[in-house]
């Protein structure tokens, strides 16, 4: 277990329909969330024990104050490999620069439409123009190799698979689809299989073919064509399960360690790091939040699930 997702606040400034209730999530009391002086001290400890490469997410991670502060104390990390995070990039116009002086190395962008009306009703509150003003940014910044995110859902965008694998065609970006999970409003919403995206995919770019290539150390497989000098990829966590290969752990704003994304259990380090317990304790909780880790998710069997958190609030 090498890769620790880290959540830095629940908020968002988009409402998207299959993560957050169209009027957002209740603030949590102050003081809820960890402190940049915490997500240090958790990631200090977390490095120790191995973890190389940390992805910063959310809510959405550029609304969270101290976000730079955040990124400068974990960049200060020597052990640590890669500093990354996901956005939905309408706020790197102003942060993508900063982002690149205070140490991140790889961005993710989510896109799931390349309509205007239609981003604006999938947000609920977005402009298709502002994501695109952040993709330009990040490339202004010198973010290299930017991974655009979709998320298809039957009968909303699943139209457009196209359309936006095609943005891959330069080699600027590598496009993911990544698959819907049933987690919040996910259960709400229709799946839409990587075979089938497959298939549209093959009628534009015939040549397409999977690659061994590695283009991160997620659970990613990738797919290129002689026409495309960018990858698709995909995550299709419920579909592919690749839980034999998941090294990652989760920490919730409120630093809870989360082993597998569709249980509930986790394991509270923000009441032992309040309790100033000693760097062996939170050594201890730490690997044995890791060994407790399940063999495998659940999605396939919605009644074992046990997690009732929305995504936002879980860090995708
Ligand atoms: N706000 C940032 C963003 O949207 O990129 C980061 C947080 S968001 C929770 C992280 C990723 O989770 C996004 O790519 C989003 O599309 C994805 N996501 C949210 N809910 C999901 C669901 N039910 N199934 C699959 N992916 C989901
Ligand atoms: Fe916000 Fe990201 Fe969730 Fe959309 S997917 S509501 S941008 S946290």
């Amino acid at each position: 277990i090498d890769y620790l997702r880290l959540s830095v606040t629940d908020l968002c400034n988009y409402r998207c329909q299959y993560c957050m209730p169209a009027d957002g999530v209740e603030k949590g009391p102050h003081g809820a969330v960890l402190s940049v002086e915490e997500y240090g001290e958790i990631a200090r400890a977390a490095v120790k024990l191995g973890i190389r490469k940390i992805r910063l997410t959310g809510g959405e991670p550029l609304v969270r104050r101290g976000i730079l502060d955040v990124c400068r104390t974990l960049r200060a990390i020597p052990e640590l490999k890669e500093l990354c995070l996901t956005t939905n990039g309408s706020l790197l116009p102003k942060l993508a620069k900063p982002l690149q002086e205070a140490g991140v190395d790889r961005l993710n962008i989510s896109l799931d439409t390349l309509r205007t009306e239609r981003f604006r009703e999938i947000t609920r509150r977005g402009n298709l123009e502002d994501a695109f003003a952040g993709i330009r940014a990040a490339e202004d910044a010198g973010f290299q190799n930017l991974k655009l995110d979709t998320v298809l859902m039957g009968g909303v965008n699943d139209d457009e698979i196209a359309e936006i694998a095609a943005l891959a065609k330069d080699g600027a970006f590598d496009v993911r689809f990544i698959e819907l999970m049933p987690i919040g409003f996910g259960t709400t919403m229709k799946r839409v299989s990587t075979d089938d995206i497959l298939t549209v995919l093959r009628e534009r770019w015939p040549d397409l073919a999977e690659t061994d290539e590695k283009r991160g150390n997620g659970p990613a497989h990738y797919y290129k064509s002689g026409l495309l000098k960018g990858r698709i990829g995909f995550i299709d966590a419920v579909s592919h399960k690749f839980c034999s290969e998941c090294n990652r752990v989760r920490l919730t704003s409120t630093g809870m360690l989360k082993p597998c994304l569709c249980y509930s259990d986790t394991t509270d380090l923000r009441a032992l790091i309040r309790f100033e317990c000693t760097d062996a304790e939170l050594k201890s909780a730490l690997e044995s939040a890791v060994y407790l880790k399940p063999r495998a998710h659940c999605f396939d069997d919605g009644a074992q699930i046990t997690e009732q958190h929305i995504m936002s609030q879980i860090g995708g």
